[in-house]
């Protein structure tokens, strides 16, 4: 039976939302090979983490109770003995910075091809992944054979839903602990403290359309009206009016909020491929023509500096 394998991944005691969007992933690629899905946690509290992932689709929870934190080395070795175990046809992990830490290691360990940020996934007797290149303005398709190492765009999948009923199963493998040369010592939080925009149910968005930096307090009051996490585009976080963790984008992250206000911002491409994926997109802009409108569920043509005290003065 062919086996696709997706590696799940956690920080800080939590599973990341992408292990559940992997899941998704791993389910529609084993369908379209007519294999089994199976999952793998390493490190942490694999139990807990095994009972999050355990949903509809997947066949077998792997659970490595080597390392606490992501370690590379361990769950290096960790995807080798796997991957040597189960031979899958592909072994999935999300495009993150823990992702992409191990991922090239591994598909040179394995001998296999890598395929990096995919955002769709088909197979016919090779595996074809879409790509996105340019800022999003081009897909393209890359065909490999398998068995493959492939990383997916975290919120490009949905988060796997319904309960399921996978044997968990401890893998054990003897990890070869001379070859460990990296400890995890700690986490530092990035300057603008533990703002997390990725986790965030509501944004309230700014753009280069508030004009000034004085101006940003407007937009706090509004985010705390709402009870809301300030965020934006590039040109504020480059102009050093917010800190860079505040971000949305291609170069800055990707969002899934249930709400997002973009205020004054135009809707550039590098801008929507991080905020695409939000449930409902509010876009005020006094041009009619800016392309956010062209995403938005909610458009309001008008000037920030009227319509944001309008907004403070309704939800305070
Ligand atoms: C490699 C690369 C990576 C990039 N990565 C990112 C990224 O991660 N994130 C990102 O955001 N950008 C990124 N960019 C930059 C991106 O191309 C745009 O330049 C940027 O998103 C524009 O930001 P903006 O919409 O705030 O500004 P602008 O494009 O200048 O838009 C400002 C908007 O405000 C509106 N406006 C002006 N005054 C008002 C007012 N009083 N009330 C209401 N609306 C008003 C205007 O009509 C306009 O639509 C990247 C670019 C490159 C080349």
């Amino acid at each position: 039976m062919t086996t696709v394998l997706a590696v799940a991944e956690h920080r800080r005691g939590e599973l990341r939302d992408v292990s559940l969007e992997l899941v998704t992933a791993g389910r529609e690629l084993a369908e379209a090979v007519d294999g089994d899905l199976h999952v793998a946690v390493v490190g942490g509290d694999v139990d807990r983490f095994a009972e999050a992932l355990n949903r509809e689709g997947v066949d077998t929870i792997h659970t490595v109770t080597e390392g606490e934190e992501f370690n590379h080395d361990v769950t290096l070795q960790a995807v080798e003995a796997l991957a040597a175990s189960l031979e899958p046809a592909v072994v999935l992990l999300p495009n993150s910075v823990d992702g992409l830490d191990y991922a090239p290691a591994a598909a040179d360990a394995l001998g296999w091809p890598l395929v990096t940020d995919a955002v769709g996934l088909e197979a016919d007797d090779r595996l074809v992944a879409t790509r996105e290149m340019y800022g999003s303005k081009v897909a393209t398709t890359v065909a490999v054979e398998f068995p493959a190492v492939v990383s997916i765009r975290p919120t490009e999948w949905p988060a796997a839903e319904g309960l399921g009923d996978a044997a968990v199963e401890a893998f054990e493998f003897d990890l070869d602990e001379g070859a460990v040369g990296t400890t995890v010592t700690g986490f530092e939080e990035a300057a603008g403290g533990d703002v997390d925009i990725s986790e965030a149910d509501v944004l309230v968005s700014i753009g280069r359309g508030i004009g000034d930096e004085d101006n940003l307090d407007l937009v706090f009051d509004l985010a705390e009206a709402l009870g809301a996490t300030v965020s934006s585009s590039r040109p504020i976080v480059d102009a050093g009016w917010l800190e860079k963790n505040r971000q949305v984008g291609q170069s800055g992250k990707t969002v899934t909020p249930e709400v997002y206000l973009a205020i004054g911002i135009s809707g550039a491409v590098q801008h929507v491929a991080g905020m695409k994926g939000a449930k409902t997109i509010v876009a005020i802009n006094t041009d009619p023509n800016a392309p956010i409108f062209d995403i938005a569920d909610v458009g309001v043509v008008g000037d920030l500096f009227d319509v944001v005290p309008a907004l403070i003065e309704q939800f305070s």
